[in-house]
């Protein structure tokens, strides 16, 4: 399933010219549509209504130029009818970003506990370097005799 994409039955507002050229009708403009989809980081949902450009030429059944054209590229104007729904189509998905996120500079989740980093930003765990775990013991008996911590309860004593 993708993360991202045009929910059916949402609205598009279509703001298209048709123009009839030799070989067949030109459509060009524009569609407004509503993107909704999940942050491919902290999956949260995302809504954004984005604006696509248009431009597509459907060619006239029996009109020479469409012969040049590969077959499966070609969008053909049917019984004086174009059908715009796979134009609209790809119009949007190529305009879809890859990596949909919700902000661009959204923190994700933790990849050690699956927190939101967004809500704990100081949010961290300690990762000890292998070189030093044989260390930490040690640095947890310092800890307890940390000169700061004994400064600050004299003072309190003082005053
Ligand atoms: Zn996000
Ligand atoms: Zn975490």
């Amino acid at each position: 399933m993708a993360l991202i994409g045009v929910q059916e039955g949402s609205g598009m507002e279509l703001d298209l010219r048709f123009e009839a050229v030799h070989e067949g009708i030109l459509v060009s403009g524009s569609a407004d549509v509503e993107i909704t989809g999940e942050c491919g980081r902290c999956l949260d949902p995302i809504k954004y209504g984005s604006s696509v450009d248009v431009q597509e030429l459907f060619y006239y059944g029996d009109s020479q130029w469409a012969a040049e054209v590969e077959e499966e590229q070609q969008h053909r104007v049917e019984n004086d009818v174009v059908n715009l729904e796979p134009v609209l189509r790809d119009a949007v998905v190529t305009s879809l970003p890859f990596q949909p996120v919700c902000r661009e500079d959204c923190q994700g989740l933790c990849a050690e506990c699956g927190a939101r980093l967004e809500d704990d930003p100081g949010h961290h765990h300690e990762v000890l370097d292998p070189r030093w775990a044989a260390l930490s013991g040690l640095a947890g008996t310092a800890g307890s005799s940390d000169p700061a911590k004994s400064t600050e309860s004299v003072e309190r004593e003082e005053s």
